[in-house]
């Protein structure tokens, strides 16, 4: 059994000469290696596993070579003592995965990991029974960590402090934190998703997981989906300067870039207060600036202070 931790996660204001207030709550400052939503989404899933007695516990799951998850993962599996593996799509990094800043952390964590050709990765189903038939008493964690036991886990991301605001914010992936959010949200509050993928089932599956209408999905940035423009980054630097607060470029840095357009836009009435869930994913600066840098690009002034 794991100890829900006691953390008081804060809430800061950032000062905007819109007519309405923008807070940030820090998830990303829950635990010092796993980031923000993935902690709370992985802790209800593997304590429920505890409880059952697996002998050799073991977590396994999936991820790109640049994932979050597969970070998280790997950090939990450290903190609690549990040993992982990852399945890291592309094959191609078999023999250099020492280079990339997410895999050689997560090997550090005591990661092990199997790489899949791209094509094999398509195939979850399959791959999931060729290991449980080899481990059958891991626990198999979906890419990106959202099932119906990751969204109770969100949960714990709202509380008296956030009870206030009219408007709930946050980056979308595979849904499942954006879900939680809603499902938990007060009758007032509307939740608005900002999508960094593209997938066209998130929708319905966010419908699933949260069983309520209160929220709205919006593109990042006008569909280009996962890509690091020269904006985004500009735009993350200049955040940093302007307010400390270091934001990753695909999920959050795109979430407040995005609120600052709807503001803008006037899309919010005025004097309403909106909180942005900082969901972390500052460890991928570090692999986003190896390749901004292998293309010439303008580079993040700043690097996670987590790895
Ligand atoms: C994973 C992740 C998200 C998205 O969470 P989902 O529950 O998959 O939608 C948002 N922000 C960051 C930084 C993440 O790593």
């Amino acid at each position: 059994m794991l100890q829900i931790p006691e953390y008081k996660i804060p809430i800061v204001e950032i000062k905007t000469d819109f007519d309405i207030q923008i807070f940030i709550k820090r998830e990303d400052l829950i635990h010092p290696k796993i980031s923000g939503n993935k902690f709370w989404k992985l802790f209800f899933n593997v304590n429920q596993y505890l409880e059952s007695n697996p002998e050799n516990p073991l977590l396994i799951t999936f991820g790109g070579a640049f994932s979050n998850h597969v970070a998280s993962v790997s950090a939990f599996g450290k903190e609690f003592g549990i040993p992982t593996i990852g399945i890291i799509r592309g094959n191609e990094l078999e023999n250099n995965w020492q280079e990339n800043p997410t895999l050689s952390e997560a090997s550090k964590n005591g990661m092990h990991f199997f790489f899949v050709s791209r094509e094999d990765y398509q195939n979850k189903e399959k791959l999931t029974q060729k290991f449980i038939e080899k481990y059958p008493n891991s626990l198999i964690i979906p890419e990106g960590g959202s099932n119906e036991m990751a969204v109770e886990g969100v949960r714990y991301m709202l509380g008296n402090d956030t009870k206030d605001f009219d408007y709930l914010c946050t980056a979308v992936g595979t849904g499942g934190t954006v879900a939680g959010i809603s499902r938990f949200a007060e009758e007032h509050q509307k939740v608005i998703g900002i999508k960094a993928v593209k997938d066209n089932l998130l929708e319905k599956t966010i419908q699933e997981w949260s069983r309520r209408s209160n929220f709205e999905l919006m593109d990042a940035d006008e569909s280009r989906y996962g890509k690091i423009t020269d904006e985004n980054i500009r735009f993350i630097n200049w955040f940093y300067k302007k307010y400390e607060i270091p934001l990753d470029p695909i999920y959050t840095g795109k979430m407040m870039q995005k609120i600052f357009d709807l503001a803008q836009k006037a899309y919010f009435p005025k004097e309403s207060k909106i909180l942005a869930f900082h969901t972390g994913g500052l460890q991928g600066i570090k692999g986003a600036n190896q390749f901004l840098k292998s293309k010439n690009k303008v580079l993040i002034e700043f690097e996670s202070s987590i790895f």
